[in-house]
């Protein structure tokens, strides 16, 4: 794999380095690095950097990793669209863009399958079969903004993998989209979600308390935990709870808890109560999703009146509580839905 030569990983830093070292002006790599971050896909676009350093970048064998569009679905109920996306390796995952009153929004993939196991969602159906790179993140964003001809406002890292089992590369990938001769993204608009790996949370906290945080808990105690998220076994959900109140009162930062609702697993009022009782009083926010069923998962969605119920117990209890809104499920693209397409 040449991933490492994928124009699209480097840094301004990176790149000014490496031009340099072909015998070119520092200059030229700002120029460069402005026309990745304006979505170009080939160093052919550049036309204002002489033939000799294009020439010179191809011949070392670098090249802009964006992805190409292998199919794409677009929802008609909604206007979202999903792409199916394929590296130069012939990795394959999907993204989603979706439309918002505030804004146009990305959910992008940070690996290539899964291995969290999360019984109800598809992405882990294959197991994981690779990370992906800064740069390869960075090219699912800049490919559907070439492909779309919109402007994307927010990006959320909530497609295929667990970004914090591919931690050092989110991480690259935040500093490159937030790079101020690139794409210029504020963090405040990027969210990265979790299910819950301890360390990194920790970790993220200290070094990226800009971006938002959501944890998907998906319920209320250790024992439905463990039931349908074999990552919970690693990280017991108290250590869990704990790990998440230290991170608000570091960063002072609000956490979005997900929660899918599933019929007769994790549904019931009592089920409710005790997950109020776990975050009163601190700074957080739920999020319930009604499940969205999976083909060859076996579990089925709330119903509409647990779906209600639920929020209500949590709203009498003083928890801040939204339900998604679930773009895209037609096309297989709402939350737990998206895989390799093999
Ligand atoms: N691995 C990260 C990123 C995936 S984000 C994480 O677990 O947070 C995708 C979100 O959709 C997660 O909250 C995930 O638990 C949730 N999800 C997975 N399968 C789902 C399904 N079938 N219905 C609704 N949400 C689902």
């Amino acid at each position: 794999m040449d991933n490492d030569r994928n124009l699209l990983s480097l840094s301004a830093q990176e790149l000014a380095e490496l031009v340099t070292r072909l015998g070119d002006k520092k200059f030229r790599a700002d120029q460069i690095f402005g026309w990745l971050g304006k979505g170009a896909a080939s160093l052919d676009e550049m036309t204002n950097v002489p033939l000799a350093l294009r020439n010179a970048l191809t011949d070392a064998g670098y090249y802009i990793g964006q992805p190409d569009v292998i199919t794409e679905q677009i929802s008609k109920t909604d206007g979202t669209r999903k792409c199916l996306y394929g590296f130069r390796d012939g990795a394959r995952v999907e993204s989603v863009f979706m439309k918002y009153s505030y804004g146009n929004s990305i959910c992008i993939s940070s690996q290539v399958g899964c291995r969290m196991g999360c019984t109800f969602c598809a992405s882990t159906i294959g197991g994981k079969e690779r990370d992906l790179t800064s740069g390869e993140m960075l090219g699912e964003v800049l490919r559907m903004r070439r492909h779309t001809g919109e402007d994307i406002n927010h990006v959320v890292i909530m497609g295929m993998g667990e970004p914090f089992d591919n931690y050092e590369e989110v991480a690259g990938f935040l500093r490159l989209i937030n790079s101020p001769k690139g794409v210029n993204l504020s963090l405040r608009n990027v969210t990265v979600s979790t299910c819950g790996i301890i360390p990194m949370i920790r970790r993220f906290g200290e070094e990226f308390p800009q971006v938002n945080l959501a944890v998907s808990l998906h319920a209320p105690n250790d024992e439905i935990r463990r039931r349908t998220m074999p990552v919970a076994k690693k990280y017991p959900f108290s250590d869990l709870i704990r790990a998440c109140r230290e991170y608000t009162d570091r960063t002072h930062r609000r956490i979005t808890f997900e929660y899918a609702l599933i019929r007769d697993v994790n549904d019931s009022k009592e089920n409710a109560r005790e997950l109020a009782e776990n975050l009163r009083g601190w700074l957080t926010h739920v999020n319930l999703i009604p499940l969205n069923e999976v083909r060859g998962r076996e579990y089925r969605t709330s119903e509409g009146t647990s779906v209600l119920q639920f929020r209500k117990e949590l709203e009498d209890r003083g928890i801040a509580v939204t339900v998604r809104r679930t773009l895209g499920s037609d096309i297989d693209a709402a939350c737990g839905q998206l895989r390799a397409g093999r």
